[in-house]
């Protein structure tokens, strides 16, 4: 579930957005070509601008925040996620009379299975699949593209260049975060949307 703000010419609308809504809306914005950016706590901002009173353009957006932010995500979260999300058996299971992830012969322990379903990164079917949430898919890539170090100025190496202006670097930034965030919402398969909306 995700916290919705949605600007309009007289203000903004609050309100909640389930996991299918928030994917309908990521969808809807790739569509029209809107700019969406992914953020660390797995929510998204969608912005696009519109022609408003004299010809003005007036900047629009739609905001979502998860209502359980993803938390830190270590290199170890992100190595079991990554598990989870490679295949398609994931799966709960049974240890000692306590809930793990088998990803086929890997398993979570019993503890780290408890944080994650805390932390709604993780989510099953009636049949106990396991599959990331939209917000744990969210989370991850805002982690894989966070600002980088030096001549970098993002941290998965994608983007180098050597902006003259701090504006310019920002907008370098900004257009790539874009980029990456409409590559994401366009690679998300059909087996996935269909597990969120029966969720
Ligand atoms: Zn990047």
């Amino acid at each position: 579930m995700f916290h919705e703000t949605v600007t309009h010419a007289s203000g903004e609308s609050r309100g909640h957005a389930s996991e299918a809504h928030g994917l309908l809306l990521l969808r809807r914005a790739l569509k029209r070509g809107h700019a969406i950016q992914a953020t660390p706590p797995g929510g998204a901002s969608i912005t696009w601008s519109l022609l408003g009173h004299g010809g003005r353009a007036a900047v629009r957006s739609i905001t979502l925040a998860p209502h359980t932010p993803v938390g830190e995500l270590t290199d170890a979260t992100v190595r079991d996620l990554g598990a989870i999300d490679s295949t398609a058996t994931a799966r709960y299971g049974v240890r000692d009379g306590r809930r793990i992830i088998t990803v086929g012969l890997f398993e979570i322990p019993a503890l780290t299975t408890a944080r994650y379903r805390a932390r709604s990164l993780v989510t099953a079917d009636r049949t106990d699949r396991v599959r990331l949430t939209l917000t744990a898919r969210l989370g991850l890539l805002a982690r894989e593209h966070q600002a980088g170090a030096d001549t970098a100025l993002c941290s998965c190496g994608r983007l180098t260049a050597c902006p003259s202006t701090p504006e310019e670097a920002r907008s370098l930034t900004r257009r790539h975060r874009e980029t990456v965030a409409a590559e994401f919402v366009n690679s998300l398969s059909s087996t996935f949307a269909a597990a969120v909306a029966a969720s």
